[in-house]
């Protein structure tokens, strides 16, 4: 088992109980105190009780280089400062700038040595792929859909589900994402309810985009608000798969989106054969180009379509990493950024094998490098940075809120240690989060101002038994085919 950072006393039976069901290791309420105290970050002296921590003002202290990503706040396009703190209020930036005074009862966090930027923005994933992870590596999309996911799909019990997506979410959060947005195929109401729980307790950020295989209003509504609404860091989005042969569904997806004031969030001509589904046009026929369209991959775009989107403000998720694993092209991303379009990055699930956020901007410069053979060729360091938090967010319509650290959003953070093999020394940071960061180098990891990673290990999970009830889930699913 992985064990906490620090020896956590024993809880009351109950919440131990409570917490147990959920898969968290118990650890004890946080004792609030009255003075400031000091804890290093790689030895957290307490190890903060999801609950307790709400509320909770966190001074993190003196970090080496803080990326704020607002050039209003630090130097240069990310917004740079040197030796600064990061105060935390209420899950919210207070204020960040260089010997900031430490409130009466901080929790003050020394991030002396350490880098500090907003936390990744997954703009595209599919958590219960976990599930196939590493299957089907000689298959494009339609053979992996073929071989992989479509077997396992219909297979999924709730108790199943939850496994896996507990596992994804976990490894998404201490990879350093702290918000992200699912697109999920999964149908019965016992089984979205099953992965909305999953979710939650993670205390990642996240939205729930729900694909209803059939025009049902009723259905999308109650998913929305009896499950997703009651989660504080949960919101909600319409999934839909744009194509002729079901424009009449597609419609449908884009009124109840309408009708509740959510995204409309579709795949969009991820394969070459996709061209004759023609999702642009029907998604231009049925009235939902604008900015409430999140559209993924859009790799075979031609010039006219790349402009009707950004005339319309639609956003898109870039998923690099997924779109090398499956053969599927390369997004033309100078081509959407000269028109101002606004996108992030996503890690599309199954298809990227694992959560790993600086592999997949180092592969987002990387494939549009090996394109064109120009290593000036967007995106550079400082841009895949910005993509991957504010650009993220700007794209989710939810800037106002995360993707950078400035005063008065929401208080979601990673810090990075770069004390590291493959890492040290220091030559240029930046850089060296892009082309060098690895998980691991992932100290902490603060969602809404809550601590959900410290010292390099998440908070309050047993680790061992996530991974040893994933396991399980996936071979009684096997012994089930
Ligand atoms: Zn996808």
């Amino acid at each position: 088992m992985q064990s906490a950072p620090t020896p956590p006393p024993a809880p009351a039976p109950s919440r131990r109980a409570l917490l147990t069901g959920l898969g968290l290791a118990a650890a004890a309420p946080l004792a609030l105190g009255v003075t400031a105290r000091t804890t290093p970050l790689g030895q957290p002296a307490d190890q903060p009780d999801q609950s307790a921590q709400a509320g909770r003002t966190v001074l993190l202290r003196g970090a080496s280089l803080v990326l704020t990503m607002d050039p209003a706040v630090g130097s240069g396009p990310l917004g740079a400062i040197e030796n600064a703190d990061v105060l935390m209020q209420n899950g919210t930036i207070a204020a960040v700038g260089t010997a900031l005074q430490a409130p009466r009862g901080a929790w003050v966090v020394d991030a002396s040595g350490k880098l500090a930027l907003p936390g990744f923005v997954d703009t595209h994933t599919h958590l219960w792929q976990a599930v196939i992870r590493g299957g089907c590596t000689d298959r494009d999309l339609f053979g992996w859909f073929q071989g992989c996911t479509d077997p396992q799909r219909g297979r999924l019990t709730p108790a199943a589900l939850h496994s896996f997506v507990r596992l994804a979410a976990l490894d998404a959060v201490q990879s350093g994402v702290t918000t992200l947005v699912d697109w999920v195929d999964i149908f019965s109401y016992d089984l979205v309810e099953s992965y909305v729980r999953a979710l939650a307790a993670t205390g990642v950020r996240f939205t729930y985009a729900m694909f209803p295989p059939k025009p049902d209003a009723v259905l999308v509504k109650k998913v929305k608000k009896e499950l997703v609404d009651p989660v504080p860091l949960g919101s909600f989005q319409v999934a839909t798969h744009a194509a002729r042969a079901v424009q009449d569904l597609n419609r449908a997806h884009w009124e109840a989106a309408q009708d509740m004031g959510v995204m409309l969030n579709s795949h969009v001509l991820e394969r070459p054969e996709q061209r004759a589904d023609d999702p642009i046009g029907v998604l231009t026929d049925i009235g939902a180009l604008g900015p409430r369209l999140l559209i993924n991959h859009a790799i075979h775009l031609t010039d006219d379509e790349i402009a009707a989107v950004a005339a319309h403000d639609v956003r898109a998720a870039h998923c690099p990493l997924s779109n090398m694993r499956l053969a599927s092209g390369i997004m033309r991303l100078s081509e959407f950024r000269r028109r101002g379009v606004k996108f992030g990055l996503g890690l599309d699930g199954g298809t990227n094998d694992s959560s790993d956020f600086h592999a997949l901007m180092k592969t987002a410069i990387g494939l549009q490098r090996a394109r064109t053979t120009d290593a000036g060729v967007f995106p550079q360091v400082d841009d895949v940075l910005r993509m991957a938090t504010l650009g993220g967010a700007e794209a989710l319509g939810i800037a106002d809120r995360v993707g950078s650290l400035t005063p008065g959003k929401r208080a979601d953070l990673v810090v990075i240690d770069p004390a590291a093999l493959n890492f040290a020394p220091r030559f240029d940071w930046v850089g060296q989060i892009v082309f060098n960061g690895r998980p691991e180098n992932i100290d902490a990891v603060f969602v809404d101002g809550r601590a959900l990673k410290l010292g390099g290990r998440l908070v309050e999970v047993d680790t061992d038994r996530v991974v040893r009830e994933a396991e399980a889930a996936a071979t009684r699913l096997r012994a089930t085919a």
